[in-house]
């Protein structure tokens, strides 16, 4: 069975003392490729390191996350921006609004999500969309926007409405950790929508699923993702599997 994670923060320092071992638990698992999103200009150094490190199983994005979108944030695109010139980038991300932590940098973070999903139409790259609090406003700008870009919604858990919405924009949805929690019923959306919409993630080290929650989370992990969802949907676990991996490789194809 092969998998992918399709968004993994995993140059993370809580991996300092075992990263090349949580790499190779991830490789027993069936994990053939994970996507690295970015977070701010200082992370993008550590990312790079990752990538070469992993011999290729870590795939780097560009892209400053809008919790770190400030009244500065026109200088940390244009870092961003730089190293898109510079480097093989293999989404845009991660990008998108956040109106759970605070509000103050609203009309900054639309601006930046706007801008870099110009990016990703100019430069025929996937996005990795972040939206906490803030889904309705992200899928609004995105129709508003038009702009017809591929990618995912990382680490969905809305409603039926909303997911449609997201197909609707040619957009996909991640599926991660939340899924595996008590009373997230995501299983219904996946069945309204069907399976062609939906790829697998970790967001690790943040949102381990069960039976891991409140530990540190890796790629390793997906394997509980898969189980969860092939329970909820009576599909086999090789068949999501596969689903799930072949939509990665459709968003993510300049990986191959
Ligand atoms: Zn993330």
């Amino acid at each position: 069975m092969e998998l992918i994670d399709t968004h993994a923060h995993l140059y993370d320092k809580v991996y300092d003392s075992d990263r090349s071992e949580m790499l190779i638990r991830a490789k027993d698992a069936g994990v053939s490729l994970i996507l690295i999103p970015n977070v701010d200009v200082d992370t993008i150094e550590i990312m790079l390191k990752l990538e070469i490190e992993s011999g290729g199983l870590c795939k780097p994005m560009m892209g400053i996350h809008p919790c770190s979108i400030h009244s500065d944030y026109k200088s940390k695109l244009e870092i961003a921006g730089k190293w898109l010139e510079k480097h093989t980038f293999y989404g845009i991300g991660e990008i998108g609004l956040d109106f759970f932590w605070d509000k103050t940098f609203k009309k900054e973070q639309e601006d930046a999500f706007i801008e870099q999903c110009k990016w990703a139409k100019t430069l025929n790259l996937p996005v990795s969309i972040h939206s906490r609090n803030a889904t309705d406003e992200a899928i609004y700008l995105l129709e508003r926007e038009n702009l017809g870009i591929d990618g995912v919604f990382h680490c969905f858990s809305g409603s039926v409405e909303q997911a449609r919405r997201i197909r609707d924009l040619g957009l996909s949805m991640g599926i991660g950790g939340v899924s595996t929690y008590k009373n997230v019923k995501i299983g219904e959306v996946i069945e309204d929508i069907g399976l062609d919409h939906f790829v697998f993630e970790t967001d690790a080290p943040y949102l381990s699923p069960v039976p891991k929650r409140g530990k540190r989370n890796e790629s390793a992990y997906l394997t509980f993702i898969l189980e969860k969802i092939s329970d909820d949907l009576k599909v086999s676990a090789v068949a999501i599997s596969e689903a799930f991996s072949n939509n990665s490789k459709r968003i993510f194809n300049n990986c191959f």
